[in-house]
């Protein structure tokens, strides 16, 4: 497993729009600032994927798979960090530097992936909380700002 200098991914992630990796196998629909279209991780009638361009990441409601466009990539053609990265590195035409391998990049690799599924886990969490009714105070609250149910998840 190689690994990439932070500064290289987020230059390639710069250079790619997430909304147009996904929009060519998610038919997507475009909502004010975001786009919605049917998971394309999880069986569902109604759309619950959003992708939000400007910021660059993707997240279901319905399975909770979220992410930027690498991760998109790896978990639609099951490939690994470093694969996808040099999928849309050649799509934007990013020549990838010799990948670090040593200890310490590898870690940062691994890093970012646990990140990802620590990430994924809090918010599943905090939605399943908020859905539970069990704290009144923080529904309030957001009621109190006129944020609508759908915000809210
Ligand atoms: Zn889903």
């Amino acid at each position: 497993m190689a690994a990439y200098p932070p500064h290289v991914i987020q230059d390639v992630l710069s250079r790619v729009n997430v909304a147009d990796i996904i929009g060519e196998s998610v038919r997507l629909k475009r909502l004010g600032g975001r786009m919605i279209g049917l998971c394309p991780f999880h069986a569902e009638k109604t759309p619950s994927f959003n992708v939000h361009p400007e910021r660059g990441f993707y997240h279901c409601f319905g399975c909770g798979a979220s992410g930027d466009a690498i991760k998109f990539v790896m978990q639609q053609d099951g490939l690994s960090f470093t694969e996808a990265l040099q999928k849309l590195a050649d799509r934007a035409g990013v020549e990838l530097p010799r990948p670090d391998s040593s200890p310490e990049a590898v870690a940062r690799d691994q890093g970012r992936e646990a990140y990802f599924k620590a990430t994924q886990v809090a918010a599943d969490l905090y939605t399943e909380l908020l859905a539970s009714g069990r704290f009144k105070a923080p529904l309030e609250y957001l009621e109190k700002r006129g944020i609508d149910a759908e915000t809210v998840r």
